[in-house]
């Protein structure tokens, strides 16, 4: 593990990146997970629903491609392998989650002519299964984790907390640090990636300690990719908990500078990490 040194090399100014959001597979998720009932007890009986399996809905798995194009490509998020299994998930996330594994993100970089060592930087949002879990399939990338979320992963009992035990090699990982980090809109602590605007990666936690989101320059607006800070758009609106939450004020917080955003950006593409709605297939901007 080492501190990101930023900017990563073949920033330019005024350049747009390509987005191509990649479905990996598809997770049966309570309804208690996308949103934690009311009330008092609500985590309690949350959790209770989620065991139980009670009414679930089907979300999409995701990884997103990002070609910039002087600098290269990176991918925000990894998926799971397609080998998932409870050794490699951990039982909790086997207990509450109907896993589908689909076609991973290494197969359909493939059938696009991009190898696996053509990816030299992953960002990861968070360190949960279904988003860091596929991080070994690219042995030559270095992955960007905030320093708080590596620091967690890195603490007993990650699989209670929805790591799984697949988790990128230490040796690979760049920390990053938001304490000096600067504000971009509404956006207190920004990180401008390659220095030239294009790629931000955006202090969003909550969700888990560490959680990160991504702001790209497209061609003609901006796609800002919440990861799970917002699992679905109606969250944005409502502000509603999750169930998962490692600190609810941090959440809702993240949540508030999110919202902030789609308002004053509505032709923005906002990207919520797990929505059927915005992503139900695999699909480039
Ligand atoms: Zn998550």
């Amino acid at each position: 593990m080492r501190p990101l040194e930023i900017p990563l090399s073949g920033g330019r100014a005024g350049v747009a990146v390509r987005l191509r959001a990649m479905v990996v597979g598809e997770v049966a998720l309570s309804t208690a997970m996308l949103e934690r009932p009311s009330g008092r007890c609500g985590a309690l009986r949350g959790r209770l629903q989620a065991v139980r399996r009670r009414g679930r809905t089907v979300v999409p798995v995701l990884s997103f491609l990002v070609a910039h194009p002087d600098a290269g490509y990176l991918l925000v998020d990894t998926g799971f392998l397609a080998v998932a299994g409870r050794r490699i998930l951990g039982w909790p996330a086997m207990l509450v989650n109907g896993v589908r594994p689909g076609t991973p993100a290494v197969d359909q970089l493939a059938a696009l002519g991009i190898a696996a060592t053509e990816i030299r930087t992953i960002v990861l949002t968070h360190l949960h299964w279904d988003h860091a879990g596929a991080a070994a399939d690219f042995p030559v990338a270095q992955v960007l984790l905030d320093a708080r979320e590596h620091a967690d992963g890195e603490r007993g009992g990650g699989l209670f907390r929805g790591y799984g035990l697949l988790r990128p090699d230490p040796a690979r990982v760049r920390t990053v640090d938001y304490t000096a980090a600067e504000p971009y809109g509404p956006f207190t602590r920004t990180i401008d990636l390659f220095g030239d605007g294009s790629v931000r990666l955006l202090s969003t936690a909550g969700h888990t300690p560490g959680h990160q989101s991504v702001l790209l320059r497209l061609d003609g607006r901006e796609a800002l990719l919440t990861g799970d800070a917002a699992y679905h758009r109606g969250v944005i609106e409502s502000g509603t908990l999750p169930l998962i939450a490692a600190d609810s004020q941090n959440f809702r917080d993240s949540l508030a500078e999110i919202a902030a955003y789609t308002a004053a950006n509505p032709d923005a593409l906002v990207v919520p990490g797990h929505d059927p709605e915005t992503v139900g297939g695999s699909r480039a901007w």
